[in-house]
């Protein structure tokens, strides 16, 4: 594990504020927060007093949260950080779907994972200045990415690398063995880079699934949960069933929610039919499917998981109690 780099106190703080601020002012997200209806208990939420938020015992209906940063009200935040739980926190920093306003989109993913001290930046995207204008909007600075895992050797997800680079960030990179040894001499020289195993350790509760085969062979990030493993896809080129299941198969726990490029695309409504009632088998609680999942696909996934599915695009933070 890295731990040379810390993420700048104002971002910590920020990305602590998150899920509080969801629980203290949720009536003003509902319009986007699909797991705020009618029948979620989080809806009432407003009516109890703040105490009640931070009370582990009593926070388990409040397990993922999800909401625009621009409602972080860094004043607040300070006065309630102590009490807080340690949260993971997931950034779609780069994604082609649009989320919150002030910020770019372009065909591409890349999400920022923070879980205390440590954080891992899960592909770059297509264009470094899109990815840097993002980060600096969301107060995150190069030097404060410690990791950076590769899902796949393509453009649109390794592209913003070297940017990431030459505007000063010194992160360990996490790749696939198959990326070629042209990418892998041109990063060896800048950086420490790590070809992956399955299951290898990125940091506390965060790890790589391993290179899965397709075209191209493909890794996921993996990070375990207290409600269970999250999945996270570049482009899901295997199979995103097959990439799921292999991380349920290696870490033996069962799957809380899958995000990112699920790369359906081109698939028929049954083909993605078959890719939904495959999720329920292995046991998918929650989807957030973005990037290359294709518009027809994601609507075939609302409808199937309704108030467990995530509607997620750049700038969407998503935080879940560790
Ligand atoms: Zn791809
Ligand atoms: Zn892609």
């Amino acid at each position: 594990m890295n731990t040379n780099h810390k993420l700048s106190p104002r971002a910590v703080v920020m990305s602590k504020a998150i899920g509080l601020l969801i629980l203290v002012g949720l009536s003003a997200c509902q319009g986007r927060n699909l797991l705020a209806t009618a029948e979620n208990p989080l809806t009432k939420a407003t009516d109890l007093p703040l105490e009640e938020y931070l009370n582990p015992i009593q926070a388990e209906s409040n397990l993922l949260t999800i909401t625009p940063s621009s409602q972080v009200d860094p004043v607040q935040t300070a006065a309630l950080t102590e009490k807080w739980v340690e949260m993971i926190t997931i950034t779609v920093l780069y994604d082609n779907y649009p989320y919150q306003e002030g910020l770019e989109t372009g065909w591409g993913f890349s999400a920022f994972v923070t879980y205390k001290d440590q954080n891992v930046l899960f592909d770059t995207g297509a264009s470094g200045l899109i990815l840097l204008e993002n980060m600096a909007e969301m107060n995150i600075k190069p030097g404060d990415i410690q990791n950076v895992v590769l899902s796949h050797e393509h453009n649109d997800h390794t592209g913003g690398l070297q940017s990431l680079l030459t505007a000063g960030a010194d992160p360990i990179i996490y790749l696939p063995p198959s990326f070629s040894s042209s990418f892998k001499k041109q990063f060896d020289a800048q950086a420490e880079v790590i070809e992956v195993f399955p299951g290898l350790p990125i940091g506390e509760r965060i790890s790589t699934s391993g290179e899965i085969g397709g075209f191209p062979p493909e890794q996921a990030l993996v990070i375990d949960t207290s409600q269970g493993l999250v999945v996270i896809t570049g482009c899901a080129h295997p199979g995103v069933d097959k990439m799921v299941l292999a991380a349920k198969r290696h870490f033996k726990e069962d799957i809380y929610l899958v995000l990112g490029g699920f790369h359906l695309g081109n698939a028929s409504s049954t083909q993605v039919d078959q890719i939904i009632t495959e999720f329920r088998r292995i046991g998918v609680d929650h989807v957030a499917p973005c990037h290359c999942t294709g518009d027809r696909a994601i609507a075939q996934f609302k409808e199937a998981f309704e108030d467990h599915f995530i509607q997620v695009g750049t700038g969407t933070v998503i935080e879940i109690e560790s």
